[in-house]
């Protein structure tokens, strides 16, 4: 088991990547079913917020640190994480690996047509992986039932939710026990990326650690949930004032 990191009350794996892809091999291997959770700094504050959220990424078999503002904070806290291990990031580890472990997916979330988009470039470009079905993101409570039904029959070792965050963590959490899959990953914005909806940002903003200026310029609506970025900055600059 990776050793924990604190990153304001949201317990982090310490993980690099080729640790997080070795702990979801042995998850496949496993008979039940495996919750894994990517929190940013966004994350971590609305966690801040509101414990619910809090004590369902704190259930989690695994916990990555999603975000060059979390590895910031954990240099900041003299916790310092290993590296960054954003979901997108470990999916396509996932899917790179097929070559050698063949994985099978399901897909839940998006706007209608944007998770067949995602299977069909996926396919492309990762031809060992199968993907066992696929299901928009908008739906009601009482599909549910049959939503799960759907992901069971379809066999799937692995299911992406992207429904957006905390709704995909707390959709996970609720229904988890119900899944047959091994490996349950809310992976956000994700399936956007795959279908070629929604761009990552440039090699040189994701190194410098400016995705968040990268999202702001594409989609300056979000500047409200975007504030969060320096209410963490913040509040972590305060705990290290308290060490
Ligand atoms: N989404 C969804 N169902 C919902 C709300 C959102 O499938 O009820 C999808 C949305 O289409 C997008 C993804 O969730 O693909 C992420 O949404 P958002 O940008 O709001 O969340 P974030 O990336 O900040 O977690």
């Amino acid at each position: 088991m990776p050793e924990k990191t604190d990153i304001h009350g949201v317990m982090i794996d310490n993980v690099n990547m080729d640790e997080a892809l070795e702990i979801v091999l042995t998850m496949l291997k496993g008979k039940t079913a495996n919750k894994i959770f990517t929190p940013n700094a966004e994350i971590i504050m609305q966690a801040n917020r509101d414990p619910e959220l809090l004590n369902i990424l704190n259930s989690a078999e695994l916990v990555i640190p999603d975000g060059a503002g979390v590895i910031l904070a954990s240099r900041i806290l003299k916790c310092r994480l290993k590296e960054k291990v954003s979901g997108i990031d470990l999916v396509k580890k996932i899917l790179t690996n097929t070559k050698k472990r063949p994985v099978s997916f399901f897909i839940l979330g998006g706007k209608p047509g944007v998770a067949e988009k995602a299977s069909i470039n996926i396919l492309s470009d990762y031809p060992k992986a199968k993907i066992m079905g696929f299901r928009n993101g908008y739906f009601e409570e009482s599909e549910t039932p049959e939503i799960i039904k759907q992901i069971n029959d379809s066999k799937a070792e692995v299911l992406l939710v992207g429904l957006g965050a905390p709704k995909q963590e707390k959709w996970i959490h609720k229904y988890a026990g119900q899944l047959n899959s091994k490996v349950i990953m809310g992976i956000g914005g994700a399936i956007d990326v795959f279908a070629g909806n929604a761009a990552l940002a440039p090699e040189f903003m994701r190194k410098a650690g400016l995705e968040w200026l990268f999202r702001l310029i594409k989609e300056p609506g979000r500047y409200k949930r975007m504030l969060d970025l320096p209410r963490f900055m913040i509040l972590t600059f305060k705990k290290r004032l308290k060490q």
